[in-house]
């Protein structure tokens, strides 16, 4: 599938080394249990997840008398599964009139996921529109503009440098009168000043309680998979100034240590919504804890 395929490079890491570990040990012991945290930890499944997927993985040992390694396999993947499960995400915005809030730090992909979940929902037959409320970066209204044109949906866009809460109270306005199923505001993504960050952030969720209290409410942070642990740095950080409720995880078809999902996840207790696994609109797909563990080791 094209998820297996977009997920190549973590695959290979994982792959031939998951499967020495269970021909390669004779017993489930000390070092058999040792060697697997390292692989787990090695696809950056993170240090305090992989430690919580071993612990169960003992317990089940255990309880099912389990002697060789082999057997360890499927109950090891049950339990990632179970760990991410935790946190599934649901999309509830898909069926009310919504307004979603794109974060997150420069060059991570929100514009270009901006596009990509317009081009799906105008796909799917939803009535979407965009707000250009990252007025800071330069070239981001002309980027994101550029993008509705290629999706086929309308965006609201001031000048570079104009209030970026005014944006939105014009993209509310206009969803609004519209009857706009989905309005998606791409935001600035600084974050060396994070008081102002914080402020902004607010004042555009002040915006969206006053003029649209029936919206139902979305925050997606957008992540680059290939910063491995420091994307989950960020998240803590927005999470400081945000209520987020959902994870768009970028550029996973350019990296090695995928894991970085499972750990996200788990460790933020926030679901991951989309992953992206290449350039072209369909390539951010709907994330399935499932699926995404099966595509990494079975
Ligand atoms: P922004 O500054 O956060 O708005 O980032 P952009 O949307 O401009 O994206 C930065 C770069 O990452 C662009 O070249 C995108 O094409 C690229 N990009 C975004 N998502 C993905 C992805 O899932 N896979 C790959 N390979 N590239 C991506």
């Amino acid at each position: 599938s094209r998820l297996v395929e977009g997920l190549t490079k973590t695959r290979n890491n994982i792959a031939s080394v998951f499967d020495d570990i269970f021909s390669g040990f004779s017993s489930i012991d000390d070092d058999f249990y040792e060697e697997l945290e390292e692989v787990l930890v090695m696809a950056d499944i993170g240090i305090h997840t992989t430690e919580m997927i071993i612990e169960d993985l003992k317990v089940k040992v255990k309880e099912n008398h389990l002697k060789e390694p082999a057997e360890c396999r499927e109950y090891l993947i049950h339990s990632i599964k179970e760990q991410m499960a935790v946190t599934e995400g649901a999309y509830e915005f898909e069926n009310k009139k919504t307004v979603m809030l794109i974060i997150g730090v420069n060059g991570v992909g929100k514009t270009t996921s901006v596009g990509k979940l317009a081009g799906q929902y105008k796909n799917a037959g939803k009535k979407v529109l965009l707000a250009a409320a990252d007025t800071f970066r330069a070239g981001a209204i002309e980027q994101l503009v550029e993008w509705s044109h290629r999706a086929g949906v309308d965006v609201i866009a001031g000048q570079e440098g104009s209030d970026p809460a005014a944006v939105v109270f014009d993209a509310v306005a206009a969803a609004k009168a519209r009857n706009t199923d989905i309005l998606i505001c791409d935001t600035a993504g600084r974050l060396h000043n994070k008081k102002n960050l914080m402020e902004e952030l607010k004042k555009i969720n002040r915006i969206i309680d006053r003029e649209y209290p029936d919206a139902f409410r979305e925050t997606m942070i957008v992540l680059d998979g290939t910063t491995g642990q420091n994307a989950l740095v960020q998240a803590k950080q927005f999470k400081e100034v945000a209520d987020i409720t959902g994870i768009i995880l970028t550029k996973l078809d350019g990296t090695a240590k995928g894991g970085i999902a499972i750990a996200i996840q788990s460790e933020l207790g926030v679901p991951v919504k989309y992953i992206g696994i290449g350039e072209k609109i369909e390539d951010l797909q709907k994330f399935d804890s499932d699926s995404f563990v099966d595509a990494l080791f079975q």
